[in-house]
């Protein structure tokens, strides 16, 4: 029998859609001139960026004005994060509140910022996976530059009360970034009914190709620049414009902003599916992080006496993509952060597999998913040294 693809891993990357790879294709070989220059195929290349700007404006309740295209999630939150401090820094503020338990691209950018003098207070998050409104007020003092705080968790798909914290920061005027790389498609967004200055995504997780994201920034924020160079993204943001990429993001931006209620329970269905069977099959398995407030697509579990490692090998062998923590850290031998910051003893934290679900999988998989992770975990149980099930 040959061996079946099934991909559940799109909390790690997402396949290019039809729809985000022909809007891209015209401004590759045909309209590939620079934005910034005045023939013909460069108005195009223009215009298209500007059409994409508006689609990804749309699509989370910002002015056009208010989105700056970037390579990356990874740099918007750095652009966020380290600007917006220095914003602070300017009225004599050097405090940063974020979580413990945010994407390295967050919790790297407040470690670089502390290397230079600012206090960054790490909320902890609770067994669930969850901060509360009030831990973030009762964090914030006059000092306080910035909060950043998640969407939703790359790892175990808590969704955090954003709007609440956004309401909280707005009162006490402390500027409010969240990283929405994990929520975006998933979660009905609003920057400006949620009450949010900056937040980051990426086009790599919602159907777009990697190497293109997006800030969006509030219109009464006068953000500095991370990076300085031309006249691009108004001078906000140097650097010829990947009118291709930026494109497939608009347009993922606009697919995913369509259907999201019909879309997301057709995932958390099959999702549910996959959580009771493996309940029900599996002795000693825990799910890590709330059911209630959850990503719909994600499950995260644990199961004693197995390496997550080893549960991904084997099930590649049986043709499934899924992972253990964050695409990004996976390969590195620590225990996921994330893991711990929920309480998990670091043997359990290192004993973890998440799998991600997109509108694109089927009950069919699903079936198959179910049916062979019973067999892995007992297969790995029977040569573990550490199992004594
Ligand atoms: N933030 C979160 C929550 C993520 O999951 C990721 C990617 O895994 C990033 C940021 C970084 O995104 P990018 O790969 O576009 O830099």
């Amino acid at each position: 029998m040959e061996k079946p693809f099934i991909y559940m891993d799109n909390a790690a990357t997402t396949k290019t859609s039809d729809s985000c790879f022909n809007a891209m294709l015209p401004y590759i070989q045909q309209n590939y001139g620079n934005p910034s220059s005045i023939y013909s195929i460069a108005h195009v290349a223009k215009a298209a960026v500007e059409g994409a700007r508006k689609k990804a404006s749309a699509a989370i309740g910002a002015l056009p004005e208010e989105i700056f295209f970037t390579s990356c999630a990874t740099e918007s939150d750095n652009w966020a994060i380290k600007c917006g401090a220095k914003l602070g820094l300017d009225q004599g503020k050097n405090q940063i509140i974020t979580t413990n338990f945010e994407h390295h691209a967050v919790l790297n950018a407040c470690k670089n910022l502390e290397s230079n003098g600012f206090e960054v207070i790490y909320l902890p998050v609770d067994k669930d996976g969850l901060i509360s409104p009030k831990q973030v007020e009762e964090a914030i003092t006059e000092k306080t530059a910035l909060v950043t705080v998640m969407y939703a968790n790359n790892e175990i798909g808590t969704v955090l009360p954003i709007p609440e914290i956004g309401a909280i920061c707005r009162q006490k005027g402390v500027l409010f970034h969240t990283d929405a790389v994990q929520a975006i498609g998933h979660v009905e967004i609003d920057v400006h009914k949620q009450n949010i200055d900056m937040l980051s995504i990426s086009g790599h997780k919602i159907h777009a190709p990697k190497g293109v994201g997006l800030l969006y920034v509030n219109k009464k924020i006068n953000l500095p620049n991370l990076l300085d160079g031309g006249a691009q993204e108004r001078g906000r943001r140097g650097g010829t414009e990947n009118v291709a990429y930026i494109v497939a993001l608009g347009q993922a931006l606009e697919d995913c902003a369509k259907n999201i209620e019909v879309r997301e329970k057709k995932i958390e269905i099959l999702r549910n599916k996959i959580v009771e069977s493996v309940l029900n099959e599996v002795p000693k398995v825990r799910v890590n992080g709330s059911m209630k407030h959850r990503l719909s697509g994600n499950v995260n579990f644990s199961f004693e006496g197995v390496e997550g490692e080893s549960i991904l090998l084997l099930l590649d062998s049986f043709g499934i993509c899924a992972s253990s923590g964050s695409a990004c850290t996976s390969g590195s031998l620590d225990p996921s952060h994330v893991l711990l910051a929920i309480g998990l003893p670091h043997e359990t934290a290192h004993g973890s597999l998440r799998i991600s679900l997109c509108a694109e999988n089927t009950e069919k998989e699903v079936d198959y998913v179910i049916e062979t992770i019973p067999k892995v975990i007992s297969r790995l149980r029977e040569m573990s040294p550490v199992w004594n099930g």
